[in-house]
């Protein structure tokens, strides 16, 4: 699907030239945002019922404890980079501090979060959208259903109901990544949209102003992408081509770059993992959702970046303890850190407070905030895509003779992708 790369950088590009009046072109992102939305708690329904017919309670302990330890590492990774390039190019040094309104709505403690994980309502956490409360429930239900159906009697109507469920599940996925084609054909339109209007909107002037603090998010970015995703995990722990992955995840990416959400973005991450890298349901239906909620690379990084920002505007040198205090409280806030567009601004407040910095620097770069949301979510769903990749692989859970891995010119190969997006 090259078209939707196209109509972003046509998009963009129209944006710039027109100005505000390419605003006006923001109601047909907003159908594309909510096309997406509307399917995120259906998909991921279905895939983690399915994921729970192939996963023993063990088995979701080994693969949810790889899968956890990669994200939390990656992360980190992802923050020591953002503050080494921040510390390189030293974003803020030529700004002066503007007193703006803050936003000091403050992050809920993570002890809440953790304990929101377990629904008192299933229906309610269905209905408000809180995926962690629903991949939380519908694991337990899957995992229900397994150990009912492994006791019932071979031919009671206990088991089949159970299996027609699990066909239920399965059909119901199916049909949901047909939507996601669907909504990806109109894609080409919304994403047009997005661009134009972001563009319209921020124009030139906010990019020259912030152009160091973007550069060094882009920069950061594109480390943690080619080192971290392209060259350690995929071509390093996965042995498979970088290209090839990158070719597997490019509407998620593109997707990701245009509505600045990483839940919404999750219906096209889950059908690129299941069509394009050919990763088993039992891994991507429970590693997707969960690193749309909790692995945060992109967002981990910025939160340091705009840390060291902060204190070069304040003229405050940061020392390495203080560092590594932005790393740990980054990391968390990360976590906590909803997979919606711009939800890090709030986030931000406790990083910067952790070290005394100044909260007026969310008010100064919550004009720029559209656009540099764009980057970090992207690099948030290539994260989750690249540690779902590597734990398929290690759960031998990936099928690296089929898909877009057969496809790669690089590689020698001529089996067309079955990409249903293309
Ligand atoms: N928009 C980001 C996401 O959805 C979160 C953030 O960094 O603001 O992944």
């Amino acid at each position: 699907m090259y078209r939707i790369a196209v109509a972003f950088v046509l998009g963009s590009i129209v944006g710039l030239a027109v100005g505000s009046p390419a605003q006006r072109l923001q109601p047909l992102g907003d159908l594309f945002v909510r096309l997406l939305e509307m399917i995120i708690v259906p998909i991921i329904i279905f895939t983690l019922i399915m994921a729970a017919r192939e996963l023993s309670p063990a088995n979701l302990g080994k693969i949810g404890g790889q899968v956890v330890c990669l994200y939390l590492a990656t992360t980190a990774v992802a923050i020591a980079i953002g503050l080494g390039v921040s510390n390189l190019i030293e974003p803020g040094s030529s700004v002066t501090l503007t007193s703006g309104s803050v936003n000091t709505q403050q992050a809920p403690p993570l002890g809440e979060q953790l304990f929101s994980i377990v629904p008192t309502n299933p229906i309610s956490a269905m209905a408000e959208g809180n995926i962690l409360a629903i991949i939380f429930f519908t694991l337990v239900f899957g995992l229900g259903m397994t150990i009912v159906r492994a006791e019932a009697e071979p031919d009671s109507a206990v088991r089949s109901g159970i299996d027609t469920l699990f066909e239920t599940a399965e059909a119901g996925a199916e049909v949901m990544f047909k939507i996601v084609w669907g909504i990806m054909e109109y894609g080409v339109i919304g994403v047009f949209a997005l661009m134009a209007s972001l563009f319209g909107e921020i124009g030139i002037e906010a990019l020259r102003a912030y152009a160091l603090l973007a550069f060094s998010l882009a920069f950061a970015i594109s480390l943690q992408i080619s080192i971290v995703y392209l060259l350690v995990i995929l071509r390093g722990l996965v042995g498979a081509s970088p290209l090839a992955f990158l070719r597997g995840v490019k509407e998620a990416m593109v997707t990701a770059l245009s509505i600045r959400s990483s839940s919404g973005t999750l219906p096209v991450s889950m059908s690129n993992a299941d069509e394009n890298l050919r990763i088993d349901d039992g891994v991507y239906g429970f590693s997707l959702p969960l690193g749309a909620t909790i692995n945060m690379d992109g967002t981990a990084m910025y939160l340091g970046i705009v840390a060291v920002f902060a204190a070069n505007i304040a003229d405050v040198s940061l020392t390495l303890a203080q560092q590594f205090s932005i790393l740990a409280t980054a990391l968390l806030a990360s976590i906590g850190t909803a997979g919606v567009p711009s939800a890090s601004l709030v986030m931000m407040t406790a990083v910067l407070t952790q070290v005394g910095l100044p909260l007026e620097v969310i008010a100064m770069i919550a004009g720029i905030d559209p656009l540099l949301d764009r980057l970090r979510t992207m690099n948030n769903v290539v994260g989750d895509l690249a540690v779902s990749t590597v734990v398929g692989k290690w759960n031998d859970a990936i099928d690296l003779t089929a898909g877009v891995w057969v496809d790669d010119p690089s590689e020698g190969g001529s089996v067309p992708s079955e990409t249903p997006t293309d």
